[in-house]
């Protein structure tokens, strides 16, 4: 276990969980969004983003402030947390992104972390190669390797109390991906960024970076915080924490606010494009879109920030919830109808449906089946994983609807899209009391046709007969050859 966090609650991936900064004398609950300060900017001021929109926890870049001769003085003197006037606690970045950015930095990691432990930071950061996607799979290699020296020299260094994060890299191998993740565990280091990936994101290429993180999380196990290092867009938060990222920080909200964007769920409006405003923020209950554009540039420029954090905090909030409740794969499933490529992002995640059942709970409230994709989530592999272990009887009858009369067969159970046979004492229990259209599609049926498939595998010496209600010649393909078919349908 790491001490500085603990699991509170899961969903698929997701997780409720407590982030312990000693240093800040906080606990920071997870998802979190880390609100980044720009410490030349102040779009709106760290006191406002505790007191206003409950930010627990935000980062600004050491980096830059070593680099100003003010800035540093003031810091060393005053300490991080009065410099900016925040009361939580404070992470900060190295310089990674300068390097990636110019291609050389003036200080070393004993430096720049000694720095970050001087002026008070909380999280300090070492400088890591932030590799982008796309490279040779050499460099990728020899950066990490850079990386992992970098990681040792971090854990050799005495920061006191000051947790210090462990960036995974690898670019966009996931053999890289994960080896860097376990490296990464097996050192002492606290919080692990999975680097690198806003190049993704500005792609619109949420499949890759599911890819990536799921493989930096096989390399990580289950019990590491994970920062999606550069994610600040709310449109994919409930996407990333599905599959395991529990810390965000967002540059967007002020970013985007400067080019007159204005950030929903649904992804990025300008606002010359908006005749309303879809949100009931004080921002947007107090202006119109014809308002907002009248203001100064600069106030323009600080209330679509505000509108920005307000949805981005609420996206974090309404996640929180569905982890509670259960239903965080139905709140991916809406927000991966936003855009195509989100849509990919979903699909990608299912492939690692059998990753994400690992920590999904046994029992929840609900199962909506809301898209054919939900065929393929978590409950949907459990189950059938669960039919090689059920014992059956020499004779068997599975049928959609209710038992027939007579004794046939030794038994019947239950056949029910998406996940096929299960005996009848089970009926009431999750996720085989899943709400179903009536208008079932070919997805579900296919996945109960593949459950029969994996029944009839395990009990080669069972005569098993399938009793359904007209499916389709092409799903009953899939069903072995030794089952014998009754069309309900037809009757
Ligand atoms: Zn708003």
């Amino acid at each position: 276990m790491r001490e500085c966090f603990e699991v509170r609650d899961t969903d698929a991936g997701g997780r409720i969980g407590e982030l312990t900064v000693p240093r800040a004398d906080a606990t920071v609950e997870t998802p979190a969004l880390l609100p980044v300060i720009n410490p030349n900017l102040d779009t709106i001021s760290p006191r406002r983003l505790a007191d206003e929109f409950g930010a627990e926890i935000l980062i600004t870049n050491s980096y830059i402030i070593h680099g100003d001769d003010t800035l540093r003085e003031r810091a060393l003197e005053e300490g991080l947390h009065d410099l900016l006037d925040f009361p939580g606690a404070i992470m900060t970045d190295s310089g990674s992104f300068q390097l990636s950015e110019y291609g050389e930095i003036d200080v070393t990691t004993e430096e720049i972390l000694d720095f970050q432990h001087e002026i008070g930071s909380d999280i300090a950061t070492p400088v890591d190669i932030p590799t982008p996607p796309d490279v040779s799979r050499d460099r990728a290699e020899s950066d990490l390797e850079t990386t992992q020296e970098r990681l040792e020299i971090a854990e050799a260094t005495d920061t006191g109390e000051m947790l210090v994060s462990a960036p995974v890299q690898g670019s966009t191998y996931p053999a890289l991906r994960e080896r860097a993740g376990s490296h990464a565990e097996g050192t002492a280091l606290d919080v692990f960024p999975v680097g690198a990936v806003v190049p993704l994101m500005n792609d619109y290429r949420y499949d890759d970076m599911i890819d990536v993180v799921a493989a930096a999380k096989r390399g990580l196990g289950a019990d590491a915080p994970v920062h999606l290092f550069g994610a600040g867009h709310p449109m994919m938060f409930a996407l990333a924490v599905a599959m395991g990222c529990d810390l965000f920080d967002s540059a967007a909200y002020a970013l985007y606010a400067r080019d007159d964007r204005y950030l929903t769920v649904r992804g990025t409006r300008a606002l010359d494009d908006l005749d309303y405003l879809p949100c009931s923020c004080a921002v947007c209950t107090e202006h119109s879109p014809a308002e907002l554009r009248a203001l100064p540039d600069a106030e323009r420029e600080t209330e679509l920030a505000a509108h920005n954090l307000h949805v981005t905090f609420a996206e974090i909030r309404r996640i929180k919830q569905a982890i509670r409740a259960g239903n965080l794969m139905e709140l991916v499933e809406q927000r991966a109808r936003a855009h195509p490529t989100m849509l990919d992002g979903y699909r990608t995640l299912l492939d690692h449906a059998d990753q994400l059942e690992r920590s999904d709970p046994v029992s929840k409230s609900a199962f909506f089946y809301t898209s054919h994709e939900s065929a393929r989530r978590p409950e949907v592999v459990r189950h059938h994983q669960r039919l090689e272990r059920l014992s059956v009887p020499d004779s068997l009858l599975l049928t959609e609807g209710d038992a027939p009369r007579g004794d046939e067969f030794d038994d019947s159970w239950r056949v029910e899209p998406p996940f096929g046979p299960f005996p009848r004492a089970l009926s009431r229990s999750y996720p085989l009391t899943a709400e179903v259209p009536d208008r079932t599609d070919r997805a579900a049926l296919e996945a109960a046709a593949d459950g029969v498939g994996r029944l009839v595998e395990t009990n080669p010496e069972t005569a098993v007969t399938l009793a359904h209600r007209g499916w389709p010649a092409g799903v009953l393909e899939r069903v072995p050859d030794g089952v014998t078919l009754v069309n309900l349908a037809s009757d």
